[in-house]
């Protein structure tokens, strides 16, 4: 007797160390969690059951032995049931199964709980005889019902065999195995009772199996990870359970570090995540972002009032840190898979931090419609790209004085079979922002590179084509061999070609940049700063950088018609000429903004007063372009 008591202690204290681990470690919080909390409990129980059974046996009243054994019956047989639900859910089957198949999961075992609650008045799955415990003529059934549920864990398992991983799959196999081999220790010999220990071991299997905290949660504030955060909404989507989503983002975080010290940032990100983690299930990805997961049917405007409340600024260390920050609100209504509210997420936060209104954006209709024409324009872009469907247009850049061609900017156009013409804003915003400039940027060269290989333009007295350089691709490590290989490739001379730079909040590294540009500068490549005057084109950008030209944007033409404002335009370009660069102004549609621009000294001009941008054959024919009879290469 004493043998069989030391494996019931001990499968108890595996199961209370187990347990113990589950509850105090970070864990998801899904139905897989529930599950393995009602099997730990189950197993955690009955060892302590089947001890006050031995116990009892021989000595209680048979009332008391009766009550106990039950219980400890009625436990034992519900774990296989129980575990199979959790394989059911671990191989992603349960979400979607329709009610009439949840019960007859569970008809061996509620046919089991029946005879075993009857067995006082039946006597078939046990009685007490002389105050001790006697086996009945059904006791067969149970362990039928245990093998029955081993079969169904080996169906499940075959019938998801692509979708679980080999963890999975292993787990699974091992679950199985233990029962059985349990099973039939204990079939073949009472006195080993070993499958309350065997439960406790697989127990251990399965908190093994299970994500570890260190894989779902993020080491400083401790609040969930991506991967944790994909799983939550994954299964609140699919069981199309209601929540909103607060995104808030930490703007200055770069900063803060930088200026305060890390300390600082790392406590201003403790703080929020303990102010963010009170309103919900907390996660932190990219560093400085994090996403409140709020569940039920809260008016929105609540959330919207807490996410406003939130601190602006934080006293760490005799500092008052300033806390920037970007927050918008989703509904869950509007998302059928996590990786879409994902996207629509950083999106939305993008769109929030373009507004600059430091006010929380509630994520509405037209911001959805949005989205989803950025999508479409997206999946234009890609369509475009891998089936040749950019056309070039090329806008002749002309000498102010004597209206001679002397360059042109080579620019992109988009005719999508479905979507129609795509304003070239709107599609190399999209292609920057998803990663397809790259892919698209060595499209447009390419026909660059073809037409400079097939016609003589220096002939005609034009000494460069301009083409459009987005930052992303500036930063590459590998722009220059790129470039270098391609025009190779077309037998080309690089310098034929000058690129144009626009400065954008995508630079992630002005220092890379700076690199890049001055280490291709010295193999003879050409940069134009574009946009001159817009957005984050700045003193610091002409110093450190190359240039040589310095292209105007054309909303200056427009702004400095006035004569004050057009002495300001005046007085900066004297010295940029003094500094060796040579000015292009853009956006010229009349012959009163060209002398304008002429008045100010510019040397070049670029718009629709010359040229719009045109086809290439009726540029060729503007610009008086000549095939190249031989095909050899141009000379500088
Ligand atoms: P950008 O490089 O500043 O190009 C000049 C833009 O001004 C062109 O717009 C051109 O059509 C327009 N423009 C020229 N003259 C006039 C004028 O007199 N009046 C007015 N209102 N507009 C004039 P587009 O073609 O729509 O291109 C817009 C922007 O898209 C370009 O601005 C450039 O930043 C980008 N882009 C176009 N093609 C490419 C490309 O191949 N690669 C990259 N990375 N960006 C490109
Ligand atoms: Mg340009
Ligand atoms: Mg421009």
């Amino acid at each position: 007797m004493g043998y069989i008591v030391n494996y019931e202690i001990s499968a108890f204290i595996i199961s209370i160390i187990t347990m113990t681990y589950f509850l105090l470690c970070p864990r998801l919080k899904n139905r897989q969690s529930v599950l393995f909390f009602a099997i730990g409990i189950i197993v955690t129980v009955i060892p302590v059951l089947n001890i006050s059974a031995i116990f009892i046996d021989g000595k209680g009243q048979d009332i008391f032995i009766t009550a106990v054994n039950m219980c400890y019956q009625l436990m034992l047989h519900m774990l296989p049931c129980v575990m199979a639900f959790y394989i059911l859910e671990l191989t992603g089957k349960l979400t979607g199964l329709k009610y009439r198949y949840i019960i007859t999961v569970a008809v061996p075992y509620l046919t089991v709980a029946a005879l075993i609650c009857t067995t006082p008045l039946t006597d078939l799955i046990f009685f007490i005889k002389d105050g001790y415990y006697i086996s009945g003529q059904l006791m067969i059934v149970v362990y039928i019902s245990y093998i029955l549920y081993a079969a169904l864990c080996v169906i499940i398992l075959l019938s998801s065999a692509g979708s679980v991983t080999v963890k999975q799959k292993y787990t699974v196999i091992a679950l199985i195995v233990i029962q059985l081999v349990a099973l039939s220790i204990q079939f073949n010999n009472n006195e080993y009772q070993v499958i309350d220990f065997s439960a406790a071991l697989s127990l251990i299997i399965m908190y093994i199996a299970m994500q570890s905290p260190s894989e779902i949660s993020d080491p400083l504030t401790k609040s969930y990870n991506y991967s944790a955060l994909v799983s939550i909404l994954t299964e609140y989507i699919n069981r199309k359970k209601h929540f909103y989503v607060l995104g808030y983002s930490v703007n200055e975080l770069r900063h803060v570090n930088e200026v305060y010290g890390e300390l600082c940032g790392n406590e201003l990100l403790l703080h929020m995540s303990r102010t963010l983690g009170s309103a919900g299930e907390l996660a932190r990805i990219y560093g400085n972002e994090f996403y409140v997961i709020i569940k039920g049917d809260i008016p929105v405007n609540k959330i919207y009032e807490f996410a406003e409340s939130l601190p602006k600024t934080l006293h760490i260390k005799n500092y008052e840190i300033p806390i920037g920050s970007t927050r918008v609100v989703l509904d869950s209504v509007h998302f059928q898979s996590s990786e879409v509210l994902i996207e629509f997420m950083e999106f939305t936060i993008r769109e929030s931090k373009e507004r600059g209104d430091d006010k929380t954006l509630i994520a509405d209709q037209e911001l959805i419609r949005k989205y989803y024409r950025r999508q479409q324009v997206k999946a234009a872009v890609t369509r475009a790209v891998s089936d040749n469907l950019i056309n070039m247009v090329y806008q002749p850049i002309v000498d102010a004085y004597t209206g001679e061609v002397v360059a042109a900017e080579a620019l992109a156009r988009l005719t999508d079979p479905v979507l129609g013409p795509v304003s070239p804003t709107e599609f190399i915003a999209v292609a920057e922002q998803s990663g397809l400039i790259l892919e698209l940027g060595k499209c447009v060269r390419e026909k660059v590179w073809k037409l400079l290989s097939e016609y003589d333009i220096r002939g005609a007295g034009i000494n460069h084509i301009s083409v459009n350089l987005s930052s992303i691709e500036c930063v590459q490590k590998t722009v220059m061999e790129d470039i270098l290989r391609e025009a190779k490739c077309y037998g080309v001379d690089h310098r034929l070609i000058a690129f144009e730079v626009t400065e954008t909040a995508a630079v992630a590294s002005k220092e890379i940049l700076a690199f890049n540009l001055n280490m291709m500068k010295t193999k003879g490549f050409e940069f134009h700063l574009d946009d001159y005057g817009t957005g984050y084109s700045s003193m610091s950008s002409l110093i450190s950088l190359p240039f040589s030209v310095i292209k105007f944007d054309k909303s200056i033409i427009k702004l400095a018609m006035e004569p004050q404002r057009g002495d300001l335009v005046k007085h900066t370009i004297g010295p940029m000429h003094g500094y060796g660069v040579k000015i292009v102004i853009e956006g010229i549609e009349t012959e009163t903004q060209a002398e304008k621009g002429r008045s100010w000294g510019v040397d070049y001009i670029q718009g629709y007063l010359y040229s719009e941008p045109l086809p290439k054959d009726a540029f060729l024919e503007y610009a008086c372009i000549k095939k190249i009879a031989d095909k050899q290469l141009q000379t500088v």
